[in-house]
């Protein structure tokens, strides 16, 4: 007797659901595409209890014919390939025709449909739990509407898995953010419990898409992106926000790739690694990257959800976003457009959030006295200081010769100071006097900027020091491929290292400011930046290598100096190129002008 047989088509769509339907938001993900797809311009959408109960979408699409209609909800069932091969040129955000039986196979679903020059009455299909129950003629209106009710009321162990209404309505808010912001040419809408909360215009104009979804407050935070590669046949349009716009998770960050919302960790680390030298690593910057490429470079057929995509090349992607996210940073050089606008009266209330991973974290701030768990204090506020901002835009200088020392055009910074210093507060902060006012110079971050400063001036090997005993390190078999590739990289940035057994690696040389201690510790952020990178340039190695141990070399915030200490620190500081920021962008000396004094204390108007 046979012991295999095929599952009936019923069965098979309940299986199928638990790819493709995992929670409301699934199932609005998959009709609203089937709307764009049917080249609605009105999309709305309508929730209660978070989808679980009902979900209605609506649209001004082509509709369906009614034997179209009642072939939909069949499996494998799609208008819109018919070969494999099409696949490669695929434009239509589905293919799979797997969504509409999948989803009517695990709820209470009916379809009424209409087409444009159909002169006839809509079509109604009803399907309960994978079962057709109804199909009939109906009133009905151009287009489609689709109704989900009572979501997984037939595999009760799947609903127990969903969380609570609040949750899965905030689900189906984020993915309508991303999919309104991938068609800014359709309006929007989204009824959550009776109340509307969420339109867009569908004028086309993605910033108007943006303030309609983020508040109008975003406006004046957002910078166009542009790029174009014709070699790599990749562009890259949308909108990115200012270093001081972040938020603390990935929400705020929709990734578009041929006008499909995907997730992508290549994607996602670029936009980390060219943000990175510009604000400290507590948040997350909003960006709206829509990024056009060959369709034959990408496979779409790699996720149920078709949340992710195979790009034939990664690394290309990879650098393409990275650089035109840097060169939109670096362009943004005007004291109005990459910090936000600094109003004096927030200075009280600001805080600055050092990055919780540097050796200045756990130190108390000067502002807030409490700078490690404010992860989101940086978020949407307002840099305080003009000589911050100043200090934001020299770090364009900063990108874009890391390595060369000129100095840099900024009046403000030419080494006119001599400063003299008052006093340490919390071992952390030096408070001096200038001719021009109060500075407020943040010891660590000022010894770092010294030390980048000095050893970018080495155009050769970075210099090293002999280990009188050599360090062995373990090391697995994809770093030791990075190592052997980079031998020579690694040798110029001041190690010595070699292989002498199958997974040791021998350190002989360390760059001279290295501590012992940091030896393996040091070499494992190299590894881990080459990894992230994917290929990094030299260049960007050597930054990101000095950077790394100007860090580890540079007094720590605890360290008492003494009054020659700080005088010595500050008159090296004020010779540096960039003496505002330290190499990872953030500020190594804040300045308060007498100004700026009167007006905290309240002795001049606004
Ligand atoms: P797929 O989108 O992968 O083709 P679906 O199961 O989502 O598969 O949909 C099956 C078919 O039903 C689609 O190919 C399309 O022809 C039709 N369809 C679904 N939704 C709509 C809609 N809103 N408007 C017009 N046609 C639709
Ligand atoms: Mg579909």
């Amino acid at each position: 007797m046979n012991i295999i047989h095929v599952l009936d088509e019923n069965t098979a769509n309940k299986i199928a659901a638990g790819e493709v339907v995992e929670r409301p938001s699934s199932i609005v993900k998959e009709l609203v595409e089937n709307s764009i797809d049917a080249q609605s311009l009105h999309i709305e959408v309508e929730i209660a209890d978070g989808g679980i109960s009902f979900i209605r979408i609506t649209d001004d699409g082509s509709g369906m014919s009614p034997a179209d209609a009642k072939l939909a909800i069949l499996r494998h069932a799609t208008s819109k390939i018919s070969l494999a091969e099409d696949l490669s040129t695929i434009h239509s955000l589905g293919f799979r025709g797997e969504a509409l039986p999948s989803i009517a196979a695990v709820s209470r679903f009916s379809l009424t449909t209409r087409q444009h020059d159909n002169e006839s009455l809509a079509t109604y299909v009803e399907v309960a739990g994978g079962i057709t129950t109804d199909i009939r003629e109906a009133g009905g209106n151009v287009g489609t509407t689709i109704v989900v009710k009572d979501l997984f009321f037939n595999t009760p162990a799947r609903k127990k898995f969903l969380k609570t209404p609040a949750t899965e309505g905030s689900h189906i808010n984020d993915i309508l953010v991303k999919l309104a912001l991938s068609y800014p040419n359709i309006a929007f809408k989204l009824i959550n419990n009776t109340r509307l909360v969420l339109s867009t215009p569908g004028n086309d104009q993605i910033s108007d898409t943006l303030t309609n979804l983020y508040g109008q407050k975003v406006a004046p935070d957002i910078l166009p992106i542009s790029y174009s590669n014709i070699i790599d046949s990749i562009s890259i349009s949308g909108y990115l926000g200012k270093p001081t716009l972040l938020k603390s998770s990935r929400q705020w960050q929709t990734i578009i790739v041929n006008s499909r919302v995907i997730n992508s960790r290549a994607i996602s680390k670029a936009l980390d690694n060219a943000y990175h030298s510009l604000l400290p690593k507590s948040g997350y910057p909003l960006a709206v990257l829509n990024i056009t490429v060959n369709t034959e470079t990408i496979d779409v057929n790699v996720h149920p959800q078709k949340s992710e995509i195979k790009f034939s090349d990664e690394q290309k992607v990879f650098r393409a976003v990275y650089k035109a996210v840097t060169q939109v940073l670096s362009a943004a050089h005007t004291p109005g457009q990459l910090a936000a606008s600094a109003e004096l009266k927030n200075i009280t209330n600001h805080s600055y959030t050092p990055s919780s991973r540097d050796s200045y974290a756990g130190q108390p701030s000067l502002y807030t006295g409490s700078p490690t768990h404010a992860t989101s204090s940086w978020q949407e506020q307002p840099l305080p200081l003009t000589t911050a901002r100043i200090a934001m835009q020299q770090e364009e200088v900063f990108w874009e010769a890391p390595l060369v020392t000129e100095n840099t055009n900024c009046d403000q910074l030419e080494p006119q100071f001599s400063l003299q210093p008052l006093g340490q507060v919390e071992n952390c902060y030096i408070i001096s006097r200038g001719p021009d006012g109060l500075y407020i110079i943040d010891q660590h971050a000022a010894h770092e900027r010294i030390l980048y400063d000095r050893m970018s001036q080495q155009t050769d090997r970075i210099a090293a020091q002999q280990l009188l005993v050599p360090v062995f390190m373990d090391c697995d078999a994809a770093e030791i491929t990075i190592i052997t590739d980079y031998h020579d990289t690694f040798y110029n940035l001041g190690f010595s290292l070699d292989l002498v057994g199958p997974s040791t690696m021998r350190i002989s040389e360390l760059p001279s400011d290295i501590p012992l201690a940091e030896a393996e510790n040091s070499i494992r952020q190299i590894l881990e930046f080459i990894q992230n990178m994917h290929n990094p340039t030299p260049q960007e190695l050597r930054h990101n290598c000095l950077q790394m141990t100007a860090c580890k070399a540079a007094i720590k915030a605890g360290d008492p100096l003494n009054m020659r200490q700080m005088q010595a620190l500050i008159s090296e500081l004020c010779n540096t190129n960039l003496p505002y920021t330290c190499p990872h962008g953030r500020p190594a000396m804040i300045r308060f002008s007498p100004h700026d004094l009167d007006k905290m204390f309240k002795r001049t108007g606004f």
